[in-house]
């Protein structure tokens, strides 16, 4: 009786130490404070290459009818914030959206914000010297990064026509350069680019090269990101998850960048 009262005691007083111990222990190093949203909202009517393409929402179950709500979506796989898979300019042989892996997806956000150069040009792309100045300020893209071009393009998202900015027989936006992109691949190591635009080429671009060198090396690329003036030059983690679709091309995504991380990252 004395022994096994003793035993529940010690248990008891075991408990409760790892109770003060788990109230008083400082947030693990993997608790970020901040999150921006990364992603533009679907909706008809915003922003496509094509000018055309849009999301076709149907109410299927409403509260009216059925007590509860539910919809049918028709929409693009490239629409909104949107990863491109590999498949999408490579072809056979490269990964499909629902093929691309998780681990794939999540990174160190590199965000190298050129604003002050597509002020002077809209048809502005990015340069391999834009990229190593970004390193001089903050040290070597890390590995697996998910490199960003921040353009400022995303300011008119809300005007489809100044976000398109169709004039003189071409779209008017800046993109990648296809040095920049193969300097990327070929010299750090990034599991996929994205930019606030609707190519990760810029408007004008006929041959799409950019694509063509990102997805030939089986890696992704999201276009139309959102809120990438309150996200970090350094030190986020962004996660970017498009649909999960069988033999997909691409897919909407729910973009977001977390920062700040207690332990002393972020900045
Ligand atoms: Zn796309």
């Amino acid at each position: 009786m004395y022994r096994s009262i003793r035993l529940e005691w010690i248990a008891l007083a075991i408990l409760a130490l790892s109770l003060v111990a788990a109230v008083s222990a400082k947030p693990t190093a993997m608790v970020p404070r901040n999150i921006v949203d990364n992603t533009q909202t679907l909706a008809p009517g915003i922003p496509t290459f094509s000018g055309v393409d849009t999301i076709v929402i149907t109410p299927v179950f409403t509260f009216p009818m059925h007590g509860f709500a539910a919809n049918a979506l028709a929409l693009p796989e490239h629409f909104g914030t949107h990863v491109d898979a590999p498949f999408h300019f490579a072809g056979p042989g490269h990964l499909f959206v629902s093929g691309i892996a998780v681990e794939d997806l999540v990174g160190p956000a590199v965000v190298v914000d050129v604003r002050d150069k597509v002020a002077s040009d809209e048809d502005y792309r990015l340069t391999v010297a834009d990229l190593r100045a970004w390193e001089r300020g903050h040290g070597r893209i890390p590995r697996g990064a998910i490199v960003i071009m921040f353009s400022g393009w995303g300011e008119r998202w809300g005007d489809p026509d100044a976000y398109r900015n169709f004039h003189d027989g071409a779209l008017h936006f800046p993109g990648f350069s296809a040095e920049s992109a193969q300097w990327l691949l070929d010299q750090r190591d990034i599991v996929g680019i994205g930019i606030d635009t609707l190519s990760v080429d810029y408007g004008p671009s006929t041959d799409f090269i950019v694509h063509h060198i990102v997805n030939g090396a089986n890696k992704w690329a999201v276009e139309n990101l959102a809120n990438l003036e309150q996200t970090p030059a350094k030190g986020g983690l962004m996660v970017v998850s498009p649909m999960k679709i069988e033999g997909g091309t691409g897919g909407t995504a729910r973009a977001y960048t977390l920062f700040n991380f207690d332990g002393g990252q972020g900045h």
